[in-house]
């Protein structure tokens, strides 16, 4: 399992906008943040937190509570062999059927 880079390619390729566990009110908030990188060159980021791309940065300041996890599906954790799901919250080992 390699250290996800922080990067606009693995920021766009994150499901956890799309994630029922991603409250709209949190959304709305990260959007600034959100929308800054986005329009940044690739390479890595220098921003402390973008509410997103929890497998790089830090746990979400906004999301509390676990309703289903989109980082299985994710290329992103296919890309880095990732082995845990809800990153948002800290994450839990994720265990494949
Ligand atoms: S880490 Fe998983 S649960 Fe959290 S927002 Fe992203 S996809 Fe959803
Ligand atoms: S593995 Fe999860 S937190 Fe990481 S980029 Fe994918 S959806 Fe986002």
């Amino acid at each position: 399992m390699a250290q996800v880079e922080k990067t606009k390619t693995n920021l766009l390729s994150c499901r956890c906008k799309f994630c029922p566990s991603y409250p709209f009110r949190c959304l709305l908030k990260a959007a600034p943040k959100m929308t800054k990188v986005f329009l940044m060159p690739d390479g890595p980021g220098k921003e402390a937190h973008v509410e997103s791309l929890f497998c790089a940065y830090e746990p979400s300041n906004c999301i509390k509570e676990g309703n289903g996890c989109k980082c299985p599906g994710c290329l992103v954790f296919k890309k880095y062999q990732l082995d845990k799901m809800y990153y948002c919250l800290g994450g839990i080992a994720f265990e494949s059927k």
